[in-house]
C-alpha cells in the first residue's frame, strides 16, 4: 500500500557497529521453512554450528549459543562461575563495562571496578597490581572488554593473560568480544581465556538474536560449584543434548543456519585477511577525521579499534542531530554516543561485510552532512581516505593468494 512517505532508494548504510548489515548469502541461507529442531536434519545443522564455531573462537573446549543477544551471554557467564557475594575484578573502558559491572551488582557479585577515562584500553599493569596486592586470592575472576564499541578502544587481551600470570593469580579471565569477535584478533584458547562473550550482531554478520559464551575447562569446573540461581543459562543443561546437536529447549533455529554460513564465509576469506582488512578500513576511516581536523575519542594509537571508530564533535555541536540530519540527507545510520557521552561523540561503524566502496561511501556520507550542518572542519577527509585505500588496494585473488 502507498504511503505518504517518499521512496528512499537504494542500500541503508547501517553504520552503526552493529547490528552491522548481513550479508544477501547469509540472508538466502537462513530463508528456509523451520526445522523441527529435535529432528535428523537440524541435528546436522547443529553438530555443524557447535564445531565450526569454535573455529572462530580459537578454542578446543565448550561454545554454548544461547536464543540471546550479549547481554544474555553476559549473564550466562556470571550466573554460571560465581557465587553470590564473590569479588570480581572489573576495568571501566566505557559504556558496556559499566553496564556489565552494573549487572554483576544486580546478580549480587561484589564487583571492584578500576575507573577510567572511557578513552583508553584496560591497563594490564594496574591489574597486575591489583592482583599481587590480593595476597589471599580473594579476587575469582578478572572480567574486561575486548572491544569497547562505546568509545572505539580495544584493549590487549594477551597482555591481560601476562598481566594474571605475572601476578601469580588464580583468579579467572573473562573477556566480553561481542563487538571484536570476527573483526578483531581474539584467540581464547591460547591466550587463556576462561569464558569468551560473544554475540550474533557484529563481526559474525548475523542479525541479532544468538549470544554466545566460550567455555574452558577451568571455568566449567568452577560452574559446578557456583551456587548462583540459573535456569535458562545453564551451561550443564546444555552440555549433553551439544553432544548430540540439540539443545535443551527451542534454539533460533534460522540464525543458525546462518550462522554456519557465516563460518563458511569467515574462513573462505580467511581469518587473517578479515582481521587485515578491519584494520585498514579503521585506518581509512581515522585519516579522514583527521583529514576533517577532528578528534578521535581513544587516545592510544595503539588501541583504536579496527571495528568502529568514535570521534568527538566539536564545542557548540551535538552529535545527535549530526546522526539525525545525516539520517535525512543520506539515509545513513551512525552510532550515537552512549551514556555520559552522549551528544558529544558519534561512531562510524566500519566491522563486518565491508568493502573499500562501503566505507568510502559512509564517510562521504558524513564528510557532506559536516558541510550541512556547518561544523568547522576541513576539506579532504574522504580524499585522505581514498589515497590510502587507493594506494594500499590489492584484487581479491592477488591478496588470496599471499
Ligand atoms: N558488550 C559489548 C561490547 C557490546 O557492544 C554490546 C552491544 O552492543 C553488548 C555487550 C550487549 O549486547 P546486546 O546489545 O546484544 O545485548
Amino acid at each position: 500500500m502507498a504511503t505518504n512517505q517518499p521512496r528512499v532508494p537504494g542500500r541503508h548504510f547501517l553504520q552503526i557497529p552493529g547490528p552491522a548489515p548481513v550479508p544477501d548469502r547469509i540472508l538466502r541461507a537462513m530463508d528456509k521453512a523451520v526445522l523441527d529442531h529435535r529432528g535428523p536434519e537440524f541435528q546436522k545443522l547443529g553438530l555443524r554450528v557447535l564445531s565450526g564455531i569454535k573455529t572462530i573462537f580459537k578454542t578446543k573446549s565448550h561454545v554454548f549459543l544461547f536464543p540471546a543477544s550479549g547481554t544474555g551471554a553476559w549473564e550466562a557467564a556470571l550466573v554460571n562461575v560465581f557465587s553470590p557475594g564473590d569479588k570480581i575484578l572489573m576495568f571501566e573502558t566505557g559504556h558496556f563495562a559499566t553496564l556489565w559491572k552494573t549487572m554483576a551488582t544486580k546478580l549480587g557479585l561484589n564487583p571492584e571496578f578500576i575507573e577510567s577515562d572511557w578513552r583508553s584500553a584496560t591497563d594490564p599493569v594496574a591489574i597486575e597490581a591489583r592482583l599481587k596486592a590480593d595476597k589471599n586470592h580473594e579476587i575469582k575472576a578478572v572480567c574486561v572488554v575486548h572491544n569497547e564499541t562505546s568509545t572505539g578502544v580495544t584493549s590487549n587481551i594477551a597482555d591481560i593473560r601476562k598481566a594474571i600470570d605475572a601476578a601469580r593469580h588464580p583468579a579467572l579471565f573473562l573477556v566480553d568480544t561481542v563487538s571484536g569477535l570476527a573483526s578483531a584478533d581474539f584467540r581464547m584458547d591460547e591466550w587463556g581465556v576462561d569464558v569468551t562473550v560473544a554475540g550474533s550482531q557484529k563481526g559474525l554478520m548475523l542479525p541479532p538474536g544468538i549470544g554466545l559464551t566460550g567455555v574452558s575447562e577451568k571455568a566449567m569446573k568452577a560452574s559446578k560449584e557456583s551456587k548462583t540461581v540459573k535456569s535458562f543459562f545453564s551451561w550443564e543443561d546444555m552440555v549433553g543434548p551439544n553432544k548430540q546437536g540439540f539443545f535443551p529447549y527451542t534454539p533460533a533455529t534460522n540464525l543458525l543456519w546462518g550462522l554456519a554460513e557465516a563460518v563458511d564465509m569467515l574462513h573462505e576469506e580467511g581469518l587473517e585477511r578479515v582481521f587485515a582488512r578491519h584494520i585498514r578500513h579503521g585506518e581509512a576511516t581515522r585519516r579522514a577525521v583527521r583529514g576533517w581536523g577532528l578528534e578521535i575519542l581513544c587516545k592510544d594509537p595503539k588501541a583504536y579499534s579496527p571495528v568502529l571508530t568514535a570521534i568527538l564533535m566539536p564545542q557548540g555541536h551535538d552529535a545527535d542531530e549530526f546522526r539525525k540530519i545525516a539520517l535525512e540527507h543520506f539515509d545513513i545510520s551512525l552510532g550515537a554516543g552512549l551514556s555520559k557521552i552522549a551528544g558529544k561523540v558519534f561512531r562510524i561503524g566500519h566491522l563486518g561485510d565491508t568493502n573499500d566502496l562501503t566505507i568510502l561511501g559512509a564517510l562521504s556520507g558524513v564528510e557532506m552532512t559536516l558541510g550541512i550542518m556547518g561544523v568547522p572542519h576541513k576539506k579532504g577527509g574522504v580524499q585522505a581516505a581514498i589515497d590510502y585505500l587507493g594506494s594500499t588496494a590489492k584484487a581479491p585473488l592477488q591478496s588470496a593468494t599471499e
